[in-house]
């Protein structure tokens, strides 16, 4: 459910149309609701409630502080892989001790500026990191507490660019050899290993991997504590998918994946981590273009918007398909004809939909994509040198640009010309 619904014939976003919104800011952009990020949010405290836990919102599926302030202050702690993104969350108010670091390449100075700044712990992924991690808290005179991300060799059934839990996949340390990497990280001086971590995927959309995921787990929670480790803390990632279609998707809600977790892990007395992230932003945002020009081709018209691949690369890159509504209601039953659905890119990549069934749209007509909210502005660029779109917060009846469109000479004067041209 989200907050992006029809009233009076026209999107509204809350309390606000999108058109009022167009008509302020200027298209594209991206629109976020804060009552949908709170809600999704909230569908995961309630699924772990009774059991000690924290939700660390993935943010990189949706990152500007706006966000990340929404939902810290409503109890959200952050998962983040990069230093970048750790400084943002910092800036927009989160505790160092609720954020946990992830990613396969942190790099020694990635690890010292958030063991200075404080952090909850880190998600270790290699030996050599290991390694790594314990000389760099050794010699800020800390230990620093770990989980080691274990690769259970479980296929996600999600697609091949957004799977992580499979032996081929670069994440983690294969499961088997779980017991002689936690020895290790057990005999470095600058680590305190508390826990277990995993992350299978993105976009699952059923619970049956994430069981087969969790039940590793628990096994070598008690494989590892017989070894003398203190287990006490499973972090259990994110990946749970979203309906992109309204029509015949169903993935399993955030209480069930909830129930899957006591059900498997519960017995263990350990505190629980999950890393939701596109659960929470992606159905919380959308993308709003205009039509340009509609296009009569040889066997199709196109439709082609001020939006592009720049700006929402997700079909591009994953074969993803986003439901492209009109901002103004369609009449029930009114005529549909197919349209090619592309942006003005360079790249015949730059197609969002084909053949996509339309009611009858012209030049000036505003859509929107909806589920764009995660991995949407956050992958954006400035290809064709088309300015990074605006990005727009909608609560109640106020809305709030969240970050503005650069103008061309910010972009332009980026660039410097060494002095021998
Ligand atoms: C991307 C990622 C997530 C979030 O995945 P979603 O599918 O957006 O829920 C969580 N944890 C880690 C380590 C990730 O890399």
């Amino acid at each position: 459910m989200d907050h992006f619904l029809y009233r009076d014939g026209t999107l509204y976003a809350e309390d606000v149309p999108v058109a009022d919104i167009a008509a302020a800011v200027g298209t594209p952009f991206y629109l976020y609701s804060t009552a949908t990020l709170l809600r999704h949010y909230r569908l995961f405290e309630d699924a772990l409630a009774g059991t000690e836990h924290l939700v660390c919102y993935a943010m990189k599926a949706a990152s500007n502080q706006a966000i990340l302030k929404t939902l810290a202050e409503a109890g959200a702690g952050m998962d983040v892989v990069s230093v970048g993104e750790y400084l943002r969350a910092r800036a927009a108010g989160v505790p160092g001790g609720r954020i946990v670091f992830s990613g396969v390449g942190k790099t020694a100075d990635e690890i010292r500026t958030a063991l200075e700044g404080g952090i909850r712990q880190f998600n270790v992924e290699s030996e050599p990191e290991m390694q790594v991690l314990s000389a760099v808290a050794e010699s800020t005179g800390t230990s620093v507490p770990i989980t080691i991300r274990v690769n259970p060799d479980v296929d996600a059934k999600t697609h091949a660019k957004i799977s992580t839990g499979k032996s081929e996949n670069k994440f983690g340390i294969p499961i088997a050899r779980a017991r002689d990497v936690y020895a290790l990280a057990a005999s470095l001086p600058g680590l305190e290993v508390i826990g277990i971590d995993v992350h299978i995927g993105s976009q699952l959309t059923d619970l049956a991997p994430f069981e087969l995921a969790f039940q590793k787990v628990a096994e070598l929670t008690e494989v590892l504590r017989a070894d003398g480790h203190d287990i006490r803390r499973l972090d259990l990632g994110g990946g749970l998918g979203i309906p992109y279609t309204r029509s015949n998707e169903a993935p399993p809600l955030p209480l069930e994946f909830g129930a899957l977790i006591k059900r498997t892990v519960g017995h263990l007395g350990c505190e629980i981590e999950i890393e939701p992230g596109r659960l929470i932003a992606g159905n919380a945002g959308i993308m709003v273009s205009r039509v340009i020009y509609v296009k009569s081709g040889e066997d199709r018209d196109f439709l082609i918007l001020d939006g592009a691949m720049n700006d929402l690369i997700r079909p591009a890159m994953y074969e993803a398909y986003h439901d492209i509504v009109p901002v103004i209601e369609p009449e029930p039953g009114a005529e549909q004809s197919p349209y090619d659905i592309v942006g003005p890119v360079c790249e015949s990549g730059d197609t969002f939909a084909k053949g996509r069934l339309m009611p009858k749209l012209s030049a000036g007509d505003l859509v929107a994509f909806r589920s764009a909210g995660a991995y949407g502005a956050v992958m954006s660029s400035e290809y064709n040198t088309r300015p990074l779109i605006p990005e727009v917060l909608v609560k109640d009846d106020q809305f709030a640009v969240i970050r503005a469109r650069p103008t061309f000479d910010e972009i332009i004067n980026r660039d410097t010309i060494p002095e021998w041209l």
